[in-house]
């Protein structure tokens, strides 16, 4: 055995060290694009075994990858092909410290998974609202660590807003206690939020303090038909305006997803006997009753109806309802990839101008690639959009797939212009880490790699990820 390797499994235990097939099936990424070949597997059981693997590491400069579940979108989980980055998996850290249900605060190790954090919460009868399709392995680490978002963000924030405190090891191996479960804290720079979003690359998250929510007893959703995307944005203001709080969910897709799901999902159900070309998605939740949330959702569609802000809507009238609603517009991202590769963007613009956003980008992708079909569909009332495209009917797929760089550069340039971000939930790991210096000012990318410098000295937080 390599002598790094040696020397921390004789720190944390033969067992904690995995070479071989074990180390190998760690190092591809969920969609199998990026294949990489790690040194070692090394899976710590504790924050202290944690420390003592970034101190050997930091000592002989070898460079660590974090992963969590392994569900990122953009590679940044996946070594490279060197065979000299560890990876450093936080599965065995799956404890729940403690529940302060006064605080509304509950503290969790960094590799429960985000199911795992919702059903602690549920317990104890509050709500860990960040919800995403990944969430049975997705790791709370990996989710603060990508600042996941989700399909409630509108009404409770995404990763960011849900942390209260974390504990990190830090690429020297010293452990920084940040578990505060505080509200308020202006005692200089908010270090946490540093980490979060930072995709592993300035320390490693072993813990963190989350805020919890009271739990809604009503849920409600309702699909409602539109002709043009234009629509829903008099109808997001119309409906944040009478809903309020209660408004949890308000989702954006065209025709041609539902298509995909019909399509793919056998047993789906369109939610009306006519097509139209848009659909909205809306949520609503209630603390005291799916009556009380029933009847909002029912005055604010028929209000709609009534002033022509949409042409026709479904009520979910059951749980079985409600799930099915969801599931249309849930499915959508596998429904395509069931059609065939595609490439996916994930971007942000600001509400106000996410309409023109997808006329113009239609208009730029139909000049530069005539016949592509776009997947459009995402939270809208995030001002975000999962852009994706696949190749014209009957186009070799392996073709298109040689031209992401030119895709990605008419939906980003297109982005740029509308004042938006080229990654609104999943990152830039090694997929947009080059891409990204095109958008970002000099001076922003000179102030983030101050950052990685003054944390990171030797370089050796998951190397080549976020910034190229
Ligand atoms: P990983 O993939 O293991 O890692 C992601 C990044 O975080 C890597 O850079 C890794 O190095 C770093 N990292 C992981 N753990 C730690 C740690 N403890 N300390 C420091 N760095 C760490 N994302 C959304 O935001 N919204 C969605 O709605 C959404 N839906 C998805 C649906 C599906 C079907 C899939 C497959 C993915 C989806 N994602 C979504 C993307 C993905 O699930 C999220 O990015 C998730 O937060 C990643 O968590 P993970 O534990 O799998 O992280
Ligand atoms: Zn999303």
């Amino acid at each position: 055995m390599n002598e790094v390797l040696e020397r921390i499994a004789a720190a944390l235990g033969p067992g904690a060290v995995q070479t071989g097939a074990d180390a190998q099936g760690a190092a591809v990424d969920w969609r199998r694009r990026y294949f990489g070949r790690p040194l070692a597997l090394v899976r710590p059981a504790s924050t202290a075994e944690v420390a003592a693997a970034m101190r050997i590491c930091a000592h002989t400069g070898t460079a660590v990858v974090p992963q969590g579940g392994n569900t990122g979108l953009c590679g940044g989980a996946t070594p490279d092909a060197s065979g000299r980055q560890i990876v450093l998996s936080l599965a065995r850290m799956n404890r729940v410290r403690e529940l302060d249900l006064l605080n509304g605060a509950l503290t969790v190790e960094a590799g429960c998974t985000l199911a795992a954090v919702q059903q602690a919460a549920l317990e104890a009868g509050r709500l860990f609202p960040l919800s995403l399709a990944a969430e049975g392995t997705a790791q709370i680490g990996g989710n603060l660590s990508t600042n996941a978002g989700g399909t409630a963000v509108l009404r409770y924030g995404n990763a960011r807003e849900l942390t209260l405190g974390l504990e990190v090891v830090l690429a020297s191996g010293e452990v920084w206690d940040g578990l505060r479960g505080l509200r308020k804290d202006n005692t200089g720079y908010d270090l946490k939020q540093l980490f979060i979003g930072a995709e592993g690359t300035l320390g490693v998250i072993t813990a963190a303090v989350l805020k919890l929510h009271p739990l809604p007893r009503g849920r409600v959703a309702a699909i409602a038909a539109l002709q043009v995307a234009q629509q829903a944005l008099p109808l997001f203001a119309f409906a944040q305006e009478r809903l309020g709080p209660r408004l949890t969910g308000f989702e954006l897709f065209s025709d041609f997803c539902l298509e995909l799901v019909l399509k793919h999902f056998p047993g789906s159900v369109a939610p009306f006997a006519a097509r139209h070309a848009q659909y909205v998605l809306i949520e609503v939740s209630d603390l005291d009753s799916e009556r009380a949330a029933g009847a909002a959702l029912e005055d604010l569609l028929a209000q709609a109806l009534q002033d022509a802000l949409i042409m026709d809507a479904a009520v979910s009238a059951s749980l079985a309802q409600f799930q099915a609603l969801w599931a249309l517009r849930d499915n959508i991202s596998e429904a395509q990839a069931r059609e065939g590769p595609n490439i996916k963007h994930d971007v942000s613009i600001p509400i106000s101008r996410m309409a023109e956003y997808i006329e113009a980008a239609g208009e730029a992708m139909a000049r530069a690639f005539p016949g592509s079909r776009k997947v459009v569909f995402g939270h809208i009332g995030d001002g975000n959009l999962h852009y994706n495209v696949s190749p014209p009917e009957g186009a070799d797929p392996a073709a298109f797939a040689r031209d992401t760089a030119a895709v990605n550069r008419v939906v980003h340039d297109c982005v740029a212009r509308f004042g938006g971000s080229i990654s609104a939930e999943h990152g830039l790991g090694q997929y947009k880490n080059v891409e990204i210096a095109r958008y970002k000012s000099a001076l922003e990318l000179e102030l983030m790699r101050a950052v990685k410098r003054a944390l990171d000295p030797q370089g050796i937080m998951n190397p080549g990820k976020v910034l190229a």
